[in-house]
């Protein structure tokens, strides 16, 4: 199975970097918070790259 990733709610402070890089897999939920709404709608390297590397509090995490 494919990796998922997923935001750290409680951590993230809504700087919109995942959401603005790749709204293929991150949006903000209705609390506006990012979520990871689709693992697949990129690759995990873009992922890696251009959101949970970026992120300024590291909040984005593979499960
Ligand atoms: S980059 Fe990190 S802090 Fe910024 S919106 Fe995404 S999850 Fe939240």
């Amino acid at each position: 199975m494919a990796k998922e990733a997923w935001v750290d709610q409680d951590v993230c402070i809504s700087c919109g970097l995942c959401v603005d890089n790749i709204p293929e897999a991150f949006r903000f939920a209705d609390n506006g918070k990012a979520e990871c709404y689709d693992s697949g709608g990129a690759s995990e390297e873009e992922i890696q790259n251009n959101a949970i590397d970026v992120c300024p509090v590291s909040c984005i995490h593979w499960r």
